[in-house]
């Protein structure tokens, strides 16, 4: 059906006077409300390309932040339905507004709480992200109780994190993803590269 094919339109979102929202992932980080704790564009684009949304699937992610992800999940593929997992009750009422804003309550649930003790309970998804909140419990307790075929994809900024993905990574396969970022800003009246914090990406099927 026509409904299925077309993305929600952002009824909230100004896109007057422009040509409307661009259809690919990496929306500009001005269009989600956020308190400054965001996966940002280009890691958002290339988060969003290994999560690899399909028709209908669902996502659950996990550290949800502004729901960005989520959001981005929600856009990118028809009926595609995300479960954004947030401790902060002050950031769950972004990502709510953020989801009202898209159009896009109906498709993205909110839960407040801290993973892995939160998922308990909720509709297994097709992918998980985890951008906030991972250890070895919750990577642990995602691969006894995931299906099989399901996909993980964790972005690390800490070297505690990276760590653990390095070492899942050796254990379980996947891939991993480097990504070192840099965006020109003003140098005095000259232009310099801000170098983005390294982030690292594991991408794996269990
Ligand atoms: N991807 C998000 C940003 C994530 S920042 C976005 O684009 O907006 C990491 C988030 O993980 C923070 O909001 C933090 O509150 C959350 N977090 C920290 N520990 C967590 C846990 N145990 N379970 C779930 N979320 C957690």
């Amino acid at each position: 059906a026509l409904q299925d094919i077309q993305a929600p339109v952002a009824v909230a979102i100004d896109c007057a006077g422009s040509k409307g929202m661009p259809r690919a992932s990496g929306l500009p980080d001005s269009m989600f409300l956020s308190d400054g704790q965001m996966t940002k564009r280009p890691v958002r684009a290339l988060t969003l390309s290994a999560l690899a949304p399909r028709y209908g699937e669902h996502l659950w992610d996990i550290g949800g932040g502004s729901g960005s992800i989520a959001l981005e999940w929600c856009l990118a593929a028809p009926n595609a339905t995300a479960t954004s997992f947030e401790p902060k009750d002050t950031r769950c009422a972004n990502i709510r507004q953020n989801a009202e804003r898209f159009g896009l309550s109906h498709r993205l649930q909110t839960v407040h709480g801290s993973a892995p003790a939160i998922l308990q309970g909720h509709a297994k998804p097709d992918a998980v992200f985890i951008g906030g909140g991972n250890s070895a419990t919750l990577l642990t307790e995602l691969w006894q109780t995931l299906p099989e075929g399901t996909r993980i994809v964790a972005n690390a900024v800490t070297l505690e994190t990276e760590c653990l993905l390095m070492n899942w990574h050796a254990a379980k396969g996947g891939h991993l993803l480097r990504a070192e970022l840099s965006e020109t800003a003003p140098l005095g009246r000259m232009r310099g590269w801000n170098a983005a914090r390294p982030i690292l990406q594991w991408s794996v099927t269990r």
